[in-house]
């Protein structure tokens, strides 16, 4: 017997987050089904344990158990993991590491899974609500 998922999202544990973000994320990009590991820090354990990262293992079960079609990669705004907000200089400096983050996790996973698509994000709070930011401009 085999299941099939439409994606899996990688993201932070942050209560704030995870259930708005798990929602945008499945109408943004059109998705049914979808596997989540959320983790402190969303991508952070990856780049920052590579290859032994628990991130990663996890990552490896879902995709040969649902073969998942799409990776969604989505850290956020003021992630304890990071020292909040306030461990920046100012928000774009925070849009900044966790994009770069973002982009070596894209590589890292990219090198294991080649034909999986994967998508990077970063979830925003602009007056309460969660938005996603797609691409750093
Ligand atoms: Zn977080």
């Amino acid at each position: 017997m085999s299941s099939h998922a439409d994606a899996l999202l990688v993201t932070c544990i942050d209560f704030r987050f995870w259930e708005k973000v798990s929602n945008v994320v499945k109408s943004l990009y059109k998705i049914q089904t979808m596997d989540i590991i959320s983790f402190p820090g969303g991508v952070k354990s990856i780049v920052d344990d590579g290859v032994h990262s628990p991130v990663l293992e996890n990552i490896r079960l879902s995709v040969t158990l649902h073969s998942v079609d799409k990776i969604v990669l989505v850290n956020h705004r003021d992630c304890g993991a990071y020292g909040g907000s306030g461990a920046f200089a100012d928000r774009e400096g925070e849009l900044d590491t966790h994009f770069n983050d973002l982009e070596a996790a894209k590589d890292i996973l990219h090198r294991e899974f080649p034909e999986k698509e994967i998508i990077i994000s970063f979830a925003d709070m602009k007056s309460g609500m969660v938005d996603i930011v797609k691409e750093h401009q």
